[in-house]
């Protein structure tokens, strides 16, 4: 398929929902429970014989249709829905780990990722220790007794990349699950298990819900380790997908390939511009192919400026770009990481792992490129001296 996400929404709507009348968009099934026509229909589903739906917290169609579409996307045999990102983190790590074992983690995870770790699973006596990339890459005994790598890659502050082919057969040698957490780049620019990463994790209040309006999140992996978490994660910690968010969901998936190439293409034009600039130390964005299998760019990248630029003036000149959390959407934002580091509370990833506090991060929207650049390039000359 040139359009990949061009599905068939039609074989969705038929094997879902018996056809849906011709409709083209999915019916939102908003329903607690399930009802049976007799005992024997009821004692049938309860022994395992039939696999008819029973209740919404462990499954509906609506939310089925989207995790069937994200299985396809993303070349697994199955996925599954939460109600966040975080909740797709949390239970997914959960349904795998328990007392005593240990997690390698990559540097610069999502903040509340780190906290999760630290401040959730280490009094349970989880312990995580946290590695660059190099490390991960290079070496093929980082991972000796470890339970679980868990990856996000790109991150999304500093948007290292690791070479997923090579974590995952040092992974394999030692007989440790891997997870990555692929929001930034999608499975239009990355698609992990063909590299032999084992589970994938989206926050998709991101790219794939795509107009800043849903908070939701989805693992996707083979049919054994999501009836795994499933099972015991999604039905007992009960972080649920509701059938409204699949629906949108299921609408943002359909324009996500359109709606990456353009991120894309804003970026690359950002970048090259802001390449030509003195004020400019770093942007931190990885190229298309600087590790296989990464075939894209998102439009979230940070930029590192010298001393000339006084970031507070910057954020408070730019008129299309928003300051703001979050990313992904069709609004343009900038977050300067001096705020971020500067938040109080126990455990600040930001501030763990040393991140410099000149760094913004623009989140490339929708809108029009050049509008885009002259509301930043004019922002940016009043703020540099
Ligand atoms: C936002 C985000 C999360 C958390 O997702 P929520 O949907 O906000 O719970 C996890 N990982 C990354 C990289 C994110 O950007």
């Amino acid at each position: 398929m040139d359009n990949e996400t061009d599905y068939e929404i039609e074989t969705i709507l038929s094997t879902v929902f018996g056809g849906a009348g011709g409709a083209v968009s999915p019916p939102i099934v908003q329903t607690s429970l399930f009802t049976f026509d007799s005992y024997d229909a009821f004692e049938k589903r309860f022994k395992g014989e039939t696999d008819e739906d029973v209740y919404t917290r462990v499954h509906n169609p609506t939310v089925r249709a989207f995790e069937t579409m994200m299985a396809k996307l993303e070349n697994g045999e199955a996925a599954v829905g939460f109600a966040s990102g975080m909740a797709a983190i949390s239970s997914t790590v959960l349904a795998f780990v328990k007392p005593g074992d240990h997690i390698a983690c990559v540097e610069h995870v999502y903040p509340d990722s780190f906290k999760l770790f630290e401040d959730m699973l280490a009094p349970l006596g989880i312990t995580t220790s946290y590695h660059p990339i190099e490390e991960f890459e290079n070496n093929p005994d980082l991972l000796k007794g470890v339970k679980l790598a868990y990856l996000e890659s790109p991150n999304s502050l500093m948007m290292q990349a690791v070479d997923l082919q090579k974590v995952s057969a040092h992974a394999k040698r030692h007989n440790v699950l891997t997870m990555i957490d692929n929001s930034w780049a999608t499975p239009i620019f990355q698609k992990p298990l063909t590299l032999g990463i084992d589970i994938v994790i989206h926050s998709a209040s991101k790219y794939i819900s795509g107009h800043s309006d849903v908070v939701a999140g989805v693992v996707v992996s083979n049919n054994v380790n999501v009836t795994k978490i499933r099972e015991r994660c999604l039905a007992l910690l009960g972080g649920k997908l509701a059938p409204f968010e699949a629906w949108l969901l299921i609408r943002g998936l359909r324009s996500l390939h359109a709606r990456m190439m353009m991120h894309q293409a804003s970026a690359n034009e950002f970048i090259s511009r802001l390449n030509t600039l003195s004020c400019v130390k770093k942007i931190n964005s990885p190229a298309p192919n600087s590790v296989p299998g990464l075939t894209g760019r998102s439009g979230l990248f940070s930029i590192k400026f010298n001393e000339t630029v006084d970031i507070r003036t910057l954020c408070n000149n730019v008129n299309l770009f928003k300051i703001g959390v979050s990313w992904g959407g069709y609004e343009s934002l900038i977050l300067p990481t001096k705020i971020t580091l500067a938040q109080t509370g126990a455990q600040n990833s930001m501030q763990h792992f040393n991140v410099a506090d000149d760094i913004v991060r623009l989140s490339l929207g929708l809108e029009n490129v050049e509008d885009l650049w002259a509301d930043f390039k004019s922002a940016l000359d009043k703020s540099t001296i």
